[in-house]
């Protein structure tokens, strides 16, 4: 809206480090007057124009766009199209504090996304419920635009960005400085258990007016669908509205119990391997790739000549059993048995014809669970399979289902086998391969291969390999900040 500062230069910056070569960053300077309640600061909004244009142009922006009230809404204000944000995600935070609010950001966000048509739309972490309605109307419309959220930039006392901050007095400003940190400490609270979510959000509230703010809300909510937090999910979001004497601060903090971890599962041949290994390697999450691991004990079965289906066979040989995985190297994750290398074997039609019986075994499916979860102990990981979000990491962060209609994986798993040398089956029987192992995998007594119900299904047919990256890191980033788990720099 203009008013620019520190905060909306970073994401100028960003989106100029994300564009292609023959992209542009484009930005947007309009003080929507459909966001302003009746008593709210539309008038004396920050009008800096000069200003703006040294800082976009300084930040690498290829042009700032100042469209007048007519432009924007040709039918004007009053008369033109409206949309309203769903009440769901306007019936906590700020919504109840600024009625129309949201309405107004997502008519003017869906008006420049028509007039623009960007590939990518960069908005601040700083207004978490902001971005969060925006992306769930991008993804709920069906829009084809990313959203990209960047952390909240703060002043060197911790007061996060604002246009609003050059509101403040000289004193207020001393005073707003104790925003942030009351946050922050409140949030060491809650995480470190001494205190539960209830009072520790009324001790923060008290904190607050003995330093001097006027307190709106403290609500902790889940950051996706932006209602109360359920206890036991993690992450969750801390968030604070407060005045400043006549100016209104928001600001919000993430608790987090641990790293965050990814489920990644769905059927043979969906292309889980490829986007995951990708995906964890833009993320800096660790990668765990448990379908190697059942590969890895049904190569020692094979190895040791006993039949696969055999359960008591497949038991004593599995006793003490070390199966390793290495970190990521140029895109390959060595796996070992007992310290041997078999990262190639395992990929032999002879194991893949086999794993599913093995898989099936309960101690199998034991034994490596158990080395999975000790793993994923600190979080930081996407590990992908068939049971991680159901059995394996049931609290998983982000789950994503991937799948694809068994032509197209048959079709994928041709154009893997050939590019390995192997001989390519004809498509019918390799899908009938696919189906059959689905089949054993989904109808299996432990841990079968089902959708979690908390997971999103992501179908890849037609997708190119960095559309689906792009998708997981998008379902990611709905969940899980920059400024908790930041994108490593590249
Ligand atoms: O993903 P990939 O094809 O390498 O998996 C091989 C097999 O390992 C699957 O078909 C399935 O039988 C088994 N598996 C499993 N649970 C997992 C991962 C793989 O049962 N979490």
């Amino acid at each position: 809206m203009g008013g620019l500062h520190q905060g909306h230069a970073s994401l100028i910056e960003a989106a100029a480090k994300a564009k292609t070569a023959d992209g542009s960053v484009l930005v947007s300077s309009f003080v929507n007057p459909l966001q302003f309640g009746v008593d709210e600061d539309f008038d004396r909004y920050p009008r800096s124009f000069d200003d703006d244009c040294a800082l976009t142009q300084k930040a690498g922006a290829s042009a700032l766009w100042c469209p007048d009230e007519q432009e924007v809404y040709p039918y004007g204000c009053g008369d033109g199209w409206r949309l309203q944000a769903p009440a769901q995600f306007t019936a906590h935070l700020c919504g109840p504090w600024r009625p129309g609010h949201f309405d107004g950001v997502v008519t003017v966000v869906i008006r420049l996304l028509g007039l623009v048509r960007p590939h990518q739309l960069w908005l601040g972490e700083k207004d978490w419920q902001q971005l969060t309605i925006l992306r769930h109307l991008v993804q709920d419309i069906g829009l084809a635009v990313r959203v990209r959220g960047c952390p909240t930039v703060r002043e060197a006392d911790g007061l996060a960005a604002s246009s609003r901050n050059r509101y403040l007095s000289s004193e207020e400003r001393v005073t707003a400085a104790a925003f942030s940190s009351a946050l922050r400490s409140a949030a060491d609270q809650l995480f470190s258990g001494t205190v539960g979510d209830a009072l520790g959000r009324a001790a923060l509230s008290q904190q607050l007016s003995k330093a001097g703010f006027e307190v709106e809300y403290v609500e902790t909510v889940d950051p996706v669908s932006l209602q109360p937090a359920e206890a036991e999910r993690s992450p969750k979001l801390l968030a604070a509205s407060v005045r400043c004497g006549t100016t209104r601060l928001i600001d919000h903090v993430f608790l987090m119990t641990r790293s965050p971890i990814v489920a990644i599962d769905g059927p043979a041949g969906a292309g889980k391997s490829t986007v995951t290994r990708a995906f964890a390697e833009r993320l800096g999450l660790l990668y765990l790739d448990t379908g190697a691991m059942y590969r890895a004990v049904t190569w020692w079965v094979q190895k040791n000549g006993a039949d696969p289906s055999n359960a008591p066979a497949v038991e004593a040989l599995i006793e003490g059993l070390e199966v390793d995985l290495s970190p990521l190297k140029d895109g390959v994750q060595t796996v070992r048995v007992n310290g041997r290398d078999i990262t190639d074997a395992i990929r032999d039609p002879e194991v893949t014809g086999s794993v599913s019986l093995v898989a099936a075994h309960p101690c199998v499916r034991a034994l490596l669970t158990q080395q999975q979860q000790r793993l994923g102990e600190r979080g930081g990981l996407v590990a992908e399979g068939r049971d991680i979000g159901t059995a394996v990491f049931p609290d998983a962060e982000v789950k994503v289902f991937l799948t694809a209609t068994p032509a197209e994986r048959a079709r994928r798993r041709a154009r893997d086998l050939e590019s390995r040398g192997h001989a390519v089956p004809e498509l019918p029987e390799l899908e009938a391969q696919i189906v059959e192992r689905d089949r054993l995998d989904s109808t299996r007594e432990v841990a079968p291969l089902v959708q979690a119900e908390d997971a999103t299904e992501l179908i890849t047919d037609g997708m190119t390999i960095n559309a689906v990256i792009d998708a997981l890191e998008d379902l990611f980033r709905f969940r899980i900040a920059e400024e908790v788990w930041p994108t490593p720099a590249t």
